[in-house]
This record gives C-alpha cells, structure tokens and sequence, in this order.
C-alpha cells in the first residue's frame, strides 16, 4: 500500500522553549514527578501583556487588561497580573477568589458569565468589582444585593451581538434600553460604566462595528444621566501556532489516510493567523467602525471612553507547553501507535470533536543512534478508551519514537492543558512546574523550576 507522506505541521516556538528542550531538566522532571507535567513561563505573560499595553499606548487609548482566568488555572499567571497592575476576568466565585488571593484588587476584577451565582454577586458588589450584566433579571439581583449591603454596584451591561443573534449571552437592543431605564431610576445603587461584548471568532471587523456602537450607546446613556464611560471589547484575540506555508499545505493535503483508523474531522481550530495578539488589537483599533468616519481608537478619544480588553489565550501564548513519556510503541501498517503516560483530557481538543494540531516535538531518552526516520506516528492515551488519543494524525516524526522519550506539546497554556482535565483512571492530574530563567545571563545559566502555587 502506498500512502501519501502526512503533511508536517510543526508548532511556532521561543528561544526560551527551546533552551529548556535542549535542557536536561526536561528528563529529570520526568523523573521526579513520575508523570505528565506542564511548563509555565511567566516571563512570556509579561511579554504578551506589555504587547498589549503597548498597542492601546500607541494608539493614544487609555485602557484596561483583563487577564480571563478561565484560559487556565494555574497560580503563575494571576500572581503576574496582580503584580503588573492588569485585572482579571472571572466567572465563578472559585476564580474570584483566586483572583483576590493572588493579591489582584477587587476593583481590578470583571465578572462576566450567564446568571452569575447570588454569592458570586455578593462578594462582587463588595469588593467593588465591574459586573457584567448578561440579563435583566440578573440586574435586579445585582440591585437588590447593592441595597442589601448598602454599596453601589458598578455595572457593564453586556450586548447580544447583532452579527452572533444566536448567542445565549447579552442583552438585545430592547432590553438594552429597559436596562438603561432601571440604571437611570435606581441611582445611587448602580454605577452604570458603560458596555461589554465577547464575540466568538477573530474577526477584527465585527468588534470594530459593535465597539463603535457601544460607543454611541454611552453617549445615549449618558443622556439618561448614566456615567457610561467604559467598553470592554472581550477576547478573541487570536494566536498564531503554526506557519502560514506549513498551514496551507496541511489544510489542502491532510485527508482521512493520515490519521490513526482513517478518522475524519469535521474542522479544525485556525492554528494559523496572519494577525495575532497585540496585533489584532492594534488592528481593531486602527479600524473605523461601521457609520463612523474617525478609527475606533479616534472615537474612543473623542467620546472621552475606556477601553477594557479581556484576552485569555493571546495572554498565555507561548506561556506553556506538556510533556508526556512514550510508555510503548506499537507497529501498524506505515506507522506505530505511540502510547504516552497521561490522556487526551490533558489536551482538551478530542473533546470538541478536533484534534490540536501543532506537533509534538520527541525529546529522546537515549541517544537516537542509528534510528530510522522520518517515521509516522500517532499518539494514544494510558486509558483503555479506544477513542482516547492526543494525536489521531501520523505526526512524521523526525526518527522512530522509543519507549523513554519525551514528547513536548508546545503552547498548549491557553485552554488546551487543564480546561477538561480529570484523574480519569486514577492517574494523577498533570503538575504545572513554573519555569524562571536567572536574570543572571552570564555563566551556563540553568532554568530555574518550582511547582506551581495552584494545588
Ligand atoms: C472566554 C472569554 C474571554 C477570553 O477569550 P479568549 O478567546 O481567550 O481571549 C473574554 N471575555 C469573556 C466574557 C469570555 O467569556
């Protein structure tokens, strides 16, 4: 049988993931946490939220970044944001304290989410969070919990997307209005700052279009005597994991016979964007919204409104990756099965019916010698589920994968390494080992490890 050679797509990378590839630290970890673990470099959030302050500075807009914590729940990443000053975006009462342990203020916190619990809205309105408000019965929650604890509650109302209609978040433009009536009338218990979307997707267009008309929603409530002086335009910033070329090839080439059993996948996320992260924002902002002549950053100015982000992923690029062991290799017809010590629940795709596509890189365990190569394989879980792969796709390894060697999953921080995670089978969940370079470049600097605070 002679099978078409799978389509490489190897996984954009850093100097720093690269130092800590070639590292010996890598087995010896292995080694002593005796399983999957995760790598966090808190060195690249810094990075990644500098970009994004740097692209509202340059734009001449006065802003707020809020880390969304539901890209991962690691202690690292939050204990950065309370550090540079950014806030967070939580959705649970378990985030929100997270957020406020880790030392984030309580009025650096947005709380987005649907039907938001009565504890959750408590502890909000008291530590002087913004709330997101999704539905009007929710804000009469929020108002009845601001005169119980006599404090005013500060409040985004969030908009249904015209362009998303089907979405099951915001408020349509009628409850908007009735929204914006109850604010007027109840002053003194809220503190209406204004409006809020999250859009689904990347487009830059559609959150130029809906920011601009948050804008004029502000002007509208102020009018009714609201403050109104804020819009969080949400995430979906995008990455950028593999290259434009390799992206194109794979997405033309890749068909069923390059996968384990022939298996088909409906879609696959967009691994590939032209404009990612800071980036994407700068390019929202440089846009001129729909019925508008000035760029969204011009009328931001001009209306005298903040603008608020929330990225989750863009915030966590490059700032991880997972390593798992080869356990056993197995010959079929072309490829082998490799069997690695953890599952697909440690990678999150197989559960929205895709796959996460940016190779693994094979970090061998002993010399490769005289292995073959390049040498095709998938990549299957230590569980007895037949469906349970990380990788259903014959990755074109560089040699033959051994028992011992490591296989590296990079930029996996941003949802893809404990979104669905679970000690299926009583395997341990994964540790997340934070990773610190010495400022002290000089001498044969080693990469410095602890355990993340996150139990
Ligand atoms: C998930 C979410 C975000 C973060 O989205 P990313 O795509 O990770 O940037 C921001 N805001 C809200 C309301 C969200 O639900």
């Amino acid at each position: 049988m002679t099978t078409s050679a799978p389509p490489s797509l190897p996984a954009h990378t850093t100097d720093e993931v690269r130092s800590v590839l070639a590292d010996p630290l890598l087995q010896e970890l292995h080694h002593g946490l005796g399983g999957p673990y995760h790598l966090l470099f808190p060195g690249r959030f810094d990075t990644n939220a500098a970009a994004f302050r740097a692209a509202m500075a340059q734009a001449g807009v006065d802003g707020q970044i809020y880390f969304a914590k539901k890209a991962n729940k690691a202690a690292v990443y939050v204990e950065r944001a309370a550090a540079l000053g950014l806030g967070v975006d939580v959705a649970s009462h378990g985030e929100l304290r997270e957020a406020l342990a880790h030392g984030v203020r309580g009025t650096d916190v947005v709380v987005t989410g649907p039907a938001k619990s009565e504890q959750l809205l408590r502890v909000a309105v008291l530590q002087g969070a913004l709330v997101a408000v999704d539905a009007l019965d929710e804000l009469d929650r929020v108002l009845a919990v601001a005169s119980d604890v006599g404090r005013t509650a500060r409040v985004l109302l969030r908009r249904l997307p015209s362009v998303q209609p089907h979405s099951r978040f915001g408020l349509d433009a009628g409850e908007t209005e009735a929204a914006l009536r109850r604010c007027a009338d109840r002053d003194g218990a809220v503190d209406l700052e204004g409006f809020s979307f999250h859009l689904s997707g990347y487009d830059v267009r559609q959150r130029a279009d809906l920011a601009g008309e948050s804008v004029r929603l502000c002007r509208r409530a102020r009018e009714l005597g609201l403050r109104a002086d804020r819009v969080s335009i949400g995430g979906g910033f995008a990455v950028d994991y593999v290259g434009a070329r390799d992206w194109r090839r794979f997405s033309e080439e890749q068909r069923p016979e390059h996968y384990h059993a022939g298996k088909a996948f409906s879609g696959f996320y967009p691994y590939h964007s032209p404009v990612a992260g800071a980036d994407a924002l700068r390019a929202v902002l440089a846009a001129t919204p729909a019925g508008e002549h000035a760029s969204l950053a011009g009328l931001l100015r001009s209306a005298g409104v903040r603008l608020l982000v929330e990225p989750g992923r863009a915030l966590l690029d490059q700032a991880g990756c997972t390593v798992f062991a080869v356990q056993g290799v197995k010959e079929r017809e072309g490829y082998a099965i490799l069997t690695v010590d953890g599952t697909s629940l440690s990678l999150s795709e197989q559960w929205f019916e895709s796959e996460y596509l940016p190779e693994p890189v094979l970090v061998p365990g002993t010399p490769y010698g005289d292995r073959d190569g390049p040498y095709p394989a998938c990549v299957g879980a230590a569980t007895c589920l037949e469906s349970d792969l990380l990788t259903w796709r014959k990755v074109p390894f560089p040699v033959r994968p051994a028992a011992g060697d490591l296989l590296v999953y990079l930029n996996t921080a941003g949802y893809q390494m404990d979104s669905n995670e679970s000690p299926f089978h009583e395997l341990p969940l994964p540790p997340k080992v934070v990773i610190e370079h010495p400022v002290d470049q000089s001498a044969a600097a080693r990469p410095r490890w602890r355990l993340d605070r996150h139990p």
